[in-house]
């Protein structure tokens, strides 16, 4: 079982929220074992919980068996990791606000080497690098507050 220990962004004039993510073991048919330990993480329990399910009816699916599961609290940070995307709540905060703050939180993970290879707890998913981040469209200016966007309270960055 992996550490699960919290990571806390550790400064004020930042505001950061709670992160949930889980991990899952199996069994396959051929007896071996198997996990599951996702980098993106999710804005609530109830959000961390659905995507859980939906892994699990996928296993079965599979023919796993043997399941384990835990969901924790990742930690308390000011972006969410999704699939090549990073996310966080506008808070009334500017775009240029916003790009500033992702700047020093993307520095924090290189600083802290939270990203190194499989084992860090955080993936950037190639965020590291500057000039992959974009809006909702190839070219656009990040971050993207197009309609799912707003709807769901975020904002996002694309890389
Ligand atoms: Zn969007």
């Amino acid at each position: 079982m992996r550490d699960h220990e919290p990571l806390i962004w550790p400064f004020e004039d930042i505001p950061a929220w709670p992160q949930y993510t889980f991990e899952l073991r199996w069994t396959m048919a051929d007896g071996k074992g198997n996990s599951a330990q996702p980098k993106m993480t999710a804005f609530s329990l109830e959000e961390a919980l659905q995507t859980l399910a939906r892994v699990y009816e996928k296993r079965c699916d599979e023919g796993g068996t043997d399941y384990s599961a835990v969901v924790y609290c990742k930690g308390v940070l000011p972006f969410h990791m999704e699939w090549f995307c990073h996310s966080t709540r506008p808070a009334g905060r500017s775009d240029v606000e916003i790009m500033q703050h992702f700047e020093r939180y993307v520095a924090w993970v290189l600083d802290n080497r939270l990203d190194t290879d499989h084992d860090g707890p955080i993936s950037l998913m190639g965020a590291e690098e500057r000039w992959r981040w974009r809006g909702e469209e190839e070219g656009s200016a990040p971050p993207c507050r197009c309609k799912g966007c707003v709807e769901s309270d975020r904002v996002r960055i694309n890389h």
